[in-house]
């Protein structure tokens, strides 16, 4: 993978109908190619004034930010739709239960918000050049999560949610250092808040547990 690599999606959507999802005159929402988590999407916007920007410049723009918001909104509902198809192995077999006393529930009516399991931002210092938005949903659970920057940059302050934006002037993601000072840091479960150090494996491990008990929610 090259620094340029989004830029094709942008440009070509029509030519890569297996990773582009959706297009807008605004955006292009495509697959990772190395999904960190189950659902791992990203929102890219066509505006070439936009995309060459970091994103700390980027959502200095208020209508810029707005258009991305609300893009990104959607590009949430569609990942938690594939979530629940991902993970619903339990909501799959609480509907035959019920269904079994006669009650039947319909798909997708599991109760469950698959939305507050996607969050939706940006890293700090974006190692691709063009613009692009995180959709993603928070299990960390997937093959393509190999390193503890890869788990860092998505659990740590290095994250930048949306809705965070614009950075207040004096804000400490703005900094230089802040990449180094994120992603070298010990390692904490996400869910149980449990430290593991520098020990990805064992991490990677303890992942597998959250990630049932996460569906199974
Ligand atoms: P960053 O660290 O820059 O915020 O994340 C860039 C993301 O782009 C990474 O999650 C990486 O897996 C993804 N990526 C890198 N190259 C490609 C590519 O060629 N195609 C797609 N679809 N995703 C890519
Ligand atoms: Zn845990």
């Amino acid at each position: 993978t090259f620094r340029g690599a989004l830029l094709e999606y942008i440009l070509h959507p029509e030519e890569h109908p297996s990773v582009v999802l959706r297009t807008t005159p605004h955006t292009v929402l495509i697959r990772d190619a190395f999904p960190k988590a189950t659902v791992h999407l990203l929102l890219l916007p066509r505006s070439p004034a936009h995309y060459v920007l970091h994103p700390h410049d980027a959502f200095e723009d208020a209508e810029f930010l707005a258009t991305m918001r609300a893009e990104a909104e959607v590009a949430r509902g569609l990942a938690a739709k594939e979530l629940e198809r991902r993970v619903g192995a339990w909501s799959e077999t609480n509907r035959k239960r019920e269904e079994a006393k006669g009650r039947g529930v319909e798909e997708g009516v599991s109760g469950r918000d698959y939305g507050r399991e996607v969050r939706v931002g940006v890293h700090a210092h974006p190692s691709m050049a063009h613009l692009h938005v995180h959709v993603v949903s928070r299990d960390m659970h997937s093959e393509k999560m190999k390193h503890r920057k890869h788990y860092n940059s998505f659990n740590t302050p290095f994250f930048v949610p949306l809705a965070d934006y614009p950075l207040a002037e004096n804000d400490v993601r703005r900094k230089t250092g802040f990449q180094n000072a994120n992603l070298g840091k010990e390692l904490v479960c996400w869910r149980c808040g449990e430290g593991f150090g520098n020990r990805f494996a064992e991490l990677k491990r303890h992942l597998e547990g959250e990630f049932e008990k996460w569906r199974a929610e």
